[in-house]
């Protein structure tokens, strides 16, 4: 059964209570009665409930009474580039294992990619009771297309319970995929996770409205349930050296191996510091610098502290700084230890990206800048003075000069 809205006229009193409830403006008055536009309407049941006249009916597909007791194990896609494991992977092992211990079933690794039967050791190491390995010389590099088809096909024959990815370029770009092909939902960037022992479902805990609420995802009528993780939030699986884990090897007819799309190169980008994704410290520079070269004193900065540089997208767009540098909704995700926002007024699409981080100091002349909202420690200051000055102590106090 499809989700469907239905209208009964006889019951609708043309009062207009909806068309002020709905969010999408997906209801208008049509002869004194109400018209659901099925193109607006995301069957959201706003509507219903201010509907006094029960007027308005909304049927869910709740899956019905579907079997969900075959499906059972975590499973976590463990990242690899050049044959080297990310760390996020080591993080979603780490949570993985707590998932798997409150659910009583297995953590499972699930690694593709091309000469990569030396990497079974470090999963299970990591903590992997179960590693499903696909290795094949078109698996070398992350395409979409290879890469969904073979998840899709394992999630079809194993039936894992849930299925943890990082919230990184490449985890995003599959385990959407992934999750359209199996019919399940998706929690994307979450940043806590737990069991509901008793009804066996994960609790998907990620911020919500721009930061200000936390909200907690639900699947209960679907699996697998399906979770991206952001970077650095979860601490990574401890080594047991003597933990071993039993190897399911597959292999997938070329057809299933086929891709769209040909990759012809991956360029190398220069990190001159830390990458960003990875770094405990980022210093960011946005408009407020007023041109290219005053990046100059971010770096020197950064490069003070061992830091990554990071940048607004006002930065970015005057072409002042590469987009790998920019922080944000449509940019990097960052929960460093320490964030160093300089000259950034703290426009939410900015603040979604970085107000996870530990600590933030935020330098602005304008003391009612926003980024002052989510500072920890803020100086209301001219940054050509402050940079420079922070430079040079933490040279002094780091030993560096
Ligand atoms: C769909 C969408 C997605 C977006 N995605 C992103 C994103 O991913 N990341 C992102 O950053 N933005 C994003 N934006 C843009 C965002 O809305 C802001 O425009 C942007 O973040 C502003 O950058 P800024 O803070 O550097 O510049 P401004 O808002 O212009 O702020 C500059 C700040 O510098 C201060 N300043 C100026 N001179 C000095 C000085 N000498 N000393 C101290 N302070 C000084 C000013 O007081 C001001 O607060 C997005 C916008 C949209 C619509």
């Amino acid at each position: 059964m499809a989700d469907s809205i239905t209208i009964f006229l006889d019951k609708c009193t043309g009062c207009t209570l909806c068309v002020k409830a709905c969010p999408f403006g997906a209801i208008h008055m049509a002869n004194k009665k109400a018209v659901i536009d099925m193109a607006a309407c995301t069957l959201c049941g706003a509507c219903v409930e201010t509907c006094k006249f029960r007027a308005i009916e909304l049927k869910k597909d709740t899956g019905g009474k579907k079997d969900l007791s075959k499906y059972k194990d975590v499973w976590v896609f463990c990242e690899q580039k050049k044959g080297v494991i990310q760390s996020i992977s080591f993080e979603l092992l780490g949570e993985g294992r707590k998932l798997a211990d409150k659910l009583g079933v297995k953590l499972c690794a699930v690694i593709l990619g091309s000469g990569i039967e030396s990497k079974i050791d470090e999963l299970a190491e990591r903590g992997a009771d179960k590693i499903y390995i696909s290795d094949h010389p078109a698996l070398e590099f992350y395409q979409d297309d290879p890469y969904t088809e073979v998840f899709v096909r394992l999630v079809q024959e194993y039936a894992p319970e849930v299925i943890l990815c990082g919230a990184t370029t490449i985890g995003r770009s599959l385990i959407s995929r992934v999750a359209v092909k199996v019919n399940a939902g998706l929690t994307a960037d979450c940043t806590g996770l737990d069991i509901d022992k008793k009804e066996r479902i994960l609790l998907q805990t990620r911020p919500a409205f721009g930061g200000n609420i936390m909200a907690t995802i639900v699947t209960p009528n679907h699996r697998p349930q399906m979770a991206t993780v952001r970077h650095k939030v979860m601490k990574e699986a401890a080594i047991d050296k003597s933990h071993k884990a039993e190897v399911i090897r597959k292999s997938y007819p070329e057809e299933a191996l086929k891709s769209r799309t040909r990759l012809i190169d991956i360029v190398a980008e220069i990190e001159e510091n830390v990458n960003l994704a990875e770094a405990d410290i980022i210093v960011s520079g946005g408009r407020g610098l007023g041109g290219p070269e005053h990046f100059a004193i971010i770096r020197e900065l950064a490069k003070a502290l061992n830091a990554a540089v990071g940048a607004s997208r006002a930065a970015v767009d005057s072409d002042w700084i590469p987009y790998s540098h920019q922080v944000g909704q449509t940019g990097k995700t960052v929960c460093p230890k320490l964030y160093i926002a300089c000259g950034i007024s703290g426009q939410i699409q900015h603040l979604i990206g970085m107000q996870s981080s530990k600590v933030i100091v935020a330098i602005n002349k304008d003391p009612d800048a926003p980024i002052f909202k989510v500072a920890t420690y803020g100086i209301v200051g001219d940054i050509f003075d402050i940079v420079p000055a922070l430079t040079k102590e933490f040279q002094r106090v780091l030993n560096k000069v």
